[in-house]
């Protein structure tokens, strides 16, 4: 059947007519900033402090941004008679945005969470080689990164957090004996001077 003379032309006014009534969905950045849900991929944050320089999420990351460096140190034998240890130290860590396709892929394989996204998205550079953020930068985008969804009341405490608290109260239980112990040598050693100070006051008296 041949197209009426027109219909088109109605289609499109329909169109108009149905997209003029709706709520409008312009985000008014940069005057309004945008609701971004929670799991934004906007810039990765470095939570150094749990980066053992597996080097797992440099050679993962598909587009090689990523830049790593580090050195070794030996570490002494924690008893006596034991072995001296050696562990990697991180000179420094660095993702080129410039290059970074947000796969996520480093997150992901990071087996000690030491990457995290974080929603912050404004740092645009007008100069392509400040998209390199060394890890200072990538540090003080760890506290942009949201607090992970509250646990099931009802789930298992998870390992890590048991493992740091049990580390915590070791450390407190050391701490509290080392103090104890300082405390009752201080005792002693004032026990100790008491007498000596009654006598030589005693060998002064008499010598008056
Ligand atoms: S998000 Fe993907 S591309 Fe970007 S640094 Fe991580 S692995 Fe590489
Ligand atoms: S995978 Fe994680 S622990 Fe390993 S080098 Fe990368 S950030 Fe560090």
């Amino acid at each position: 059947m041949p197209p009426i003379p027109g219909s088109g032309l109605a289609k499109g006014l329909a169109v108009t007519l149905r997209t003029m009534t709706k709520k409008t969905v312009t985000e008014q950045y940069p005057d309004v900033q945008p609701e971004l849900p929670p799991r934004t991929r906007g810039v990765i944050g470095l939570f150094e402090e749990n980066c053992t320089v597996c080097m797992l999420c440099a050679r993962e990351c598909p587009d090689w941004c990523i830049y790593i460096d580090s050195h070794k140190e030996t570490v002494p034998a924690a008893a006596p008679g034991g072995r001296e240890r050696s562990r990697n130290v991180l000179d420094r860590f660095a993702i080129d945005f410039s290059l970074c396709m947000y796969c996520g892929i480093c997150i992901e394989v990071c087996p000690f969470d030491a990457l995290f996204w974080s929603p912050e998205f404004e740092y645009a550079e007008t100069d392509i080689r400040e998209l390199t953020h060394e890890r200072d930068k990538l540090r003080d985008w760890m506290w942009t990164v949201p607090a992970p969804p509250a646990l099931d009341p009802a789930a298992e405490e998870p390992k890590e957090i048991a493992a740091a608290r049990k580390a915590a109260e070791k450390l407190a239980a050391q701490q509290q004996l080392e103090a104890k112990e300082q405390r009752e040598a201080q005792e002693q050693n004032d026990a100790q001077q008491q007498p000596d100070a009654q006598q030589s006051d005693a060998q002064q008296e008499g010598q008056e």
